[in-house]
């Protein structure tokens, strides 16, 4: 019995041509229109259908968040696609019930108004279903780890965004839900399919991987980026903390990673042009907003090619701390400002549908028991 053919949607052009060779055509051709016009003669692909779909209006166009059924094994101790019962939504796509029970990814796409008057997006995907690293501040943290995502369910979210939404994002970043370098060989090669110049040809310099800071991963990723082609690849970090003990509070990894090793790392990150390491920053009232928090911040990357990205906490369910103020938002970023700092703010969009940075997660499965942190068996 021969295997299946692996998921076109997790191949780049080279190998979708030896695994489809069988199609009638040129296979070449066939991985253009699928990725370009969304279909391709003579093959049909399994595409994760939207079970839920959030829009909430922004100054700069409609944020849409959409959910995806992956399917696959019922989550542990959990019923199937019992569409009477609590827990259930309507699928604004299809007009049926799915169980929201099942594994599912979250995605996000986001309006930027450009130069020109020019509405772009950026998408927003998610690596894991869940995520293991535990930062407090973090909706996706309550979920535990349930698993990763197979390369053509990362790429599917593009792809859903593109033929099924019609909207085909600019920018990608993988700040959804997840730890992308806990998963670095499938979100690697996902972001091989989606830069292939044949099929999706999304430009390189348009990719962000965000990390918690997963050290060893950096390491891996750093190698990549060295590989022809790879240069221009984007790389965030989420600081989220001016020293270690407030680091360690917030953010698990950071007892087992502190901080001036993360700082080694990001000095011999890879230099090519002028691009900068984004430095995350979630301004949390209370616990990382006070002067010498800024001071501190600013000492710690002034030696990095580095720019924070300043990003005003957005309340996840249940949370003990507030939103800042607008207020503390300029405050902070004054501070930073004057000592000596290179910094930018992002502009809150979907916090109303729990869409916005560090919300994505489904409160269904939140309350299962958390999977360990899996930093201690890094390599
Ligand atoms: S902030 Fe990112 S790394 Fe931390 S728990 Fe949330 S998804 Fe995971």
């Amino acid at each position: 019995m021969t295997a299946p053919a692996p998921h076109p949607l997790s191949l780049t052009a080279a190998p979708f041509a030896a695994a489809y060779a069988h199609l009638k055509g040129d296979t070449r051709a066939l991985y253009r229109d699928l990725f370009r016009q969304g279909a391709a003669t003579g093959l049909s692909i399994d595409l994760p259908p939207i079970v839920r779909q959030l829009r909430s209006e922004s100054p700069e166009g409609e944020v849409i968040k959409f959910v995806l059924d992956l399917g696959g094994t019922p989550l542990r101790g959990l019923s199937l696609g019992d569409a009477s019962a609590p827990g259930t939504a309507r699928d604004n796509a299809t007009g049926t019930h799915a169980s929201e029970r099942r594994a599912t990814s979250e995605s996000v796409l986001i309006p930027m108004i450009g130069r020109g008057g020019i509405r772009t997006y950026t998408l927003c995907v998610s690596s894991q279903v869940g995520c293991a690293m535990g930062c407090t501040f973090c909706e996706t943290a309550q979920m535990g780890l349930i698993r990763s995502l197979e390369p053509h369910e990362i790429v599917a979210q593009w792809f859903t965004a593109a033929h099924v939404l019609g909207i085909r994002p600019k920018n990608i970043v993988f700040m959804g839900m997840g730890e992308p370098l806990d998963n670095f060989d499938n979100v690697i090669q996902a972001i091989a399919v989606l830069t292939d110049h044949l099929g999706a040809h999304v430009a390189m310099n348009k990719i962000t991987v965000s990390t918690v800071g997963r050290i060893d991963g950096m390491k891996k990723l750093a190698a990549q980026i060295h590989q022809p082609g790879w240069h221009r690849l984007n790389l965030a970090v989420s600081v989220n903390a001016p020293n270690d003990r407030i680091r360690s509070q917030i953010m698990p990894i950071n007892r087992a990673m502190p901080m001036a090793e993360l700082r080694e790392v990001l000095l011999d990150w890879p230099k090519y042009g002028g691009a900068k390491i984004c430095i995350e920053y979630v301004l949390i009232p209370g616990v990382n907003d006070a002067p010498e928090h800024a001071r501190e911040l600013a000492e710690y990357v002034a030696p990095l090619p580095a720019c924070v990205n300043l990003i005003p906490y957005n309340p996840r369910r249940d949370s003990p701390w507030p939103a800042p103020d607008e207020a503390d938002v300029t405050r902070f970023m004054e501070w930073l400002a004057a000592a000596g700092a290179y910094v930018k703010r992002r502009r809150t969009k979907g916090r109303d549908m729990m869409g916005a940075c560090g919300q994505l997660g489904n409160p269904e499965i939140r309350k299962r028991k958390h999977t360990p942190l899996t930093v201690s068996s890094a390599e």
